[in-house]
């Protein structure tokens, strides 16, 4: 309440005074006239604080049936002339039954009829009453012109210790924490309402209408030229002098804060993720992983949350290794992200695995002893010829196989093309053929060395170097380039 206060009080010095009024203020020392033009004021929805108002409240009690209750010493004592001159009598005010009953309640009410008797019967009944549930009761049956919040605002404008249940007042409590929602929260709320401000009031040691004041300004509930409301419907939290006591902001805090990080789309094109992929630049951990959150949050970009999660699993292969509800527990990342992230592991990994695979079913070298090795097991129940390409990257490491034909083996068979498509397509840098002769006799045809000439010339123009053709046997292999035959 105290910061609450003084930020009221340094945006308005002014509002020194008014709490000045408010404090000596003592309903049980007012005046009958007084009660009497509140209760009017009240029950016409008059705000006499402007010029406007109190001329509109001094022509409501001068005229029509609300005059009858008004002695001329009570209009004196309330700065009101009499209606003959200065207001004309219109007589087309329509009477109000029930206010005029209320005033006329009022008036049995008094026992002294002294403008200024302090022992008046209606502020000492208020007076009797421990609780404003109570003050409020009463009232009802007394002034029956008097519904809603008009009754509060009676009670306010009289000095009767009351604050007013005004929405913005209740919302601003609610997001410190001071009011609690629920099923019975609208049943529960108004009393609620004045049981903290009554302890606020008593802890503080100000009256409650001041705490009303305040709390009004601060909310918005009270207009204001010079003080701007804070807590209004959107909170400027960042200007907030109680913000370490608000509960609201707490869970508001995402989206209350100011952003770590620009937007993505604000930075330039070199520097974003997806570009920076699709123009062959080598990315981060964090950027590859922030392509594949695609979106950030309020407060933090992808490539922000991305950093977060390899801060908590420190490397790929710990992030691979993560549940889906962990990842989906990080802030920002949920069901989705993490979906897509682990199907993209998930595929990294598969990848990975089949490359592992492949390199253990090729040769380890590719000299053609080793060649020879290699397929003699594999080719030895087979019954018909089987050509084999062998890919070979710059390194001459061998690092894919694939089967070009099967059955009888001659140069109209095994075509060029057909040969140098995976050759290319595997963006290998030479290669190496491997035939069986399922007689077990490596010697080559004539066949087989038309073929390989056409390969190796075929070869040449592609820029793919043959670099052995091998013919495995049962016990022997023949090399074209262990021959010579091959350049
Ligand atoms: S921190 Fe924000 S929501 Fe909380 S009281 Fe202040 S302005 Fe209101």
């Amino acid at each position: 309440m105290e910061k609450i206060r003084a930020y009221c009080l340094t945006e308005d010095p002014r509002l020194g005074a008014r709490v000045e009024e408010i404090r000596v203020r003592d309903y049980r020392r007012m005046p009958d006239s007084y009660f009497k033009l509140r209760l009017a004021a009240a029950a016409l929805g008059i705000d006499d604080t402007s010029a406007a108002g109190r001329r509109a409240l001094r022509h409501a009690v001068t005229h029509g049936n609300l005059r009858a209750h008004f002695t001329a010493e009570e209009l004196a004592a309330a700065g009101i002339r009499e209606a003959s001159g200065e207001y004309p009598d219109k007589g087309k005010q329509p009477p109000d039954p029930r206010l005029a009953k209320s005033l006329a309640a009022l008036n049995n009410d008094g026992n002294n009829r002294e403008p200024t008797g302090d022992n008046h019967a209606f502020a000492q009944k208020l007076a009797s009453f421990s609780n404003i549930e109570q003050a409020l009761g009463y009232l009802r049956k007394r002034l029956p012109a008097l519904k809603g919040m008009k009754l509060y605002e009676f009670l306010a404008d009289i000095g009767y210790p009351a604050a007013l249940p005004r929405s913005e007042t209740q919302r601003l409590l609610f997001r410190l924490g001071l009011l609690k929602n629920g099923p019975d929260a609208r049943a529960r709320s108004r009393r609620l309402f004045f049981q903290t401000v009554e302890r606020i009031a008593r802890l503080s040691g100000a009256p409650m209408a001041e705490i009303d004041m305040f709390l009004g300004l601060y909310s918005g509930a009270w207009r204001s030229e010079h003080v701007d409301a804070v807590c209004a419907l959107k909170p400027r939290c960042g200007w907030c002098a109680i913000r370490d006591h608000c509960i609201h902001l707490k869970y508001h805090e995402e989206s209350n804060s100011p952003r770590e990080t620009e937007p993505i789309n604000t930075w330039g094109l070199d520097e974003r993720p997806r570009e920076k992929l699709l123009r062959g630049c080598e990315l981060t951990n964090a950027e590859l992983l922030a392509i594949l959150i695609r979106t950030g949050t309020r407060r933090k970009t992808a490539v922000d949350l991305a950093r977060d999660l390899l801060k908590k699993f420190e490397t790929p292969t710990r992030l691979a290794a993560a549940s889906p509800a962990e990842l989906a527990a990080m802030p920002g990342i949920g069901a989705a992200k993490s979906a897509t992230i682990i199907a993209a592991l998930e595929l990294g990994r598969r990848a990975w695995a089949r490359e592992t695979d492949e390199r253990d079913t090729l040769p380890q070298t590719n000299s053609s002893k080793s060649i020879f090795e290699f397929y003699r097991a594999r080719f030895q129940n087979e019954t018909q010829e089987l050509f084999i390409l062998l890919m070979l990257n710059i390194k001459n490491r061998i690092t894919r196989e694939t089967e070009i034909s099967r059955g009888t083996l001659n140069s109209s068979i095994v075509h060029p093309r057909d040969v140098f498509r995976e050759a290319l397509r595997e963006a290998a840098g030479s290669v190496i053929f491997v035939h069986n002769h399922p007689s077990g006799d490596p010697t080559p045809s004539q066949d087989d060395r038309v073929l390989t000439r056409r390969l190796a010339e075929a070869g040449k123009i592609l820029g793919i170097r043959v670099t052995d053709h091998v013919i495995v046997g049962a016990q022997r292999y023949y090399s074209f380039s262990d021959n010579g035959e091959l350049e």
